[in-house]
């Protein structure tokens, strides 16, 4: 990994932590709780965006790093509906236009009565202890906590972005046909994976995440251990070298998926 800029402040001041990986066509912005990824090719495609404050890092990062015009980033993919990867959707999507892609159960969540996917307190209160102990900083989490709002079904919906794509399992990511869209549920019914049998990589969303440099199925926020043990199967038969999770930085090696960590004390 190149490291093309310096921790700038501190978090309250919107550090950011950008990485261009040289094994692929994608950059790492490190969030404030979850990473966004960029896409870079003709047009650009964000994956992910945690809060506005990692919209305006990922804005930045593209005029200044990548030397691009914003309005060249035109989609965005969400992994899943929580709000810790989708709060910064609706500030994106107006400074640029992009258009939204994500995978088609999560039409309950962003457009219908149901918000974005959740399963109670309790859930969420383990998920502000797991973000604490690995690091998140406080002000994240307020911040996240203020937001959630925005997850607690009944309530409001998490973004008021229309939705342009409903992706479905096997199809290539609209203009980045190098990336294919892999349904993954477990931690939602509307996870999904993307990978590319180019780079030998897997953008993994929530469904693998690093934890203090082990990957393991999530933990937390679960909704079905064994739908999750399936989709790791799934993905077990597809080459992987390296996986951007949605939790850590990026882990490589090869036969990878063999390594993931099924932990079960989060059902
Ligand atoms: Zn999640």
């Amino acid at each position: 990994m190149i490291d093309v800029s310096t921790n700038i402040g501190t978090w309250r001041n919107s550090c950011y932590n950008a990485s261009v990986e040289p094994h692929s066509n994608i950059s790492i912005i490190s969030g404030r709780a979850s990473p966004s990824y960029v896409i870079d090719g003709e047009s650009i495609a964000v994956i992910d965006v945690c809060f506005p404050s990692d919209a305006k890092n990922i804005l930045t990062f593209v005029r200044h790093t990548l030397g691009r015009d914003v309005n060249d980033i035109r989609l965005i993919v969400l992994t899943h509906s929580h709000f810790d990867h989708i709060n910064g959707v609706d500030y994106l999507s107006n400074k640029t236009h992009a258009k939204l892609a994500v995978h088609s159960n999560a039409e309950r969540y962003l457009t219908g009565n149901q918000a974005t996917v959740f399963v109670g307190w309790k859930k969420f209160m383990q998920y502000m202890v797991f973000m604490v102990e690995h690091g998140v900083p406080r002000p994240s989490i307020s911040e996240a906590f203020s937001m959630t709002w925005a997850g607690i079904p009944g309530i409001r919906k998490g973004i008021r972005t229309k939705v342009d794509y409903w992706l479905i399992d096997g199809e290539d990511l609209p203009d980045h046909p190098e990336w294919k869209v892999i349904h993954t549920p477990g931690h939602t019914d509307d996870s999904i994976c993307l990978y590319s049998s180019q780079y030998n990589a897997l953008i993994s969303g929530d469904t693998i995440i690093n934890l203090r440099g082990r990957l393991v199925l999530n933990p937390l926020l679960r909704l079905d251990n064994e739908a999750i043990i399936e989709s790791l199967n799934k993905l077990k038969q597809l080459q992987v070298d390296v996986i951007y999770p949605g939790w850590g930085p990026p882990v490589f090696g090869k036969d990878i998926l063999d390594r993931v960590y099924i932990d079960t004390s989060g059902k």
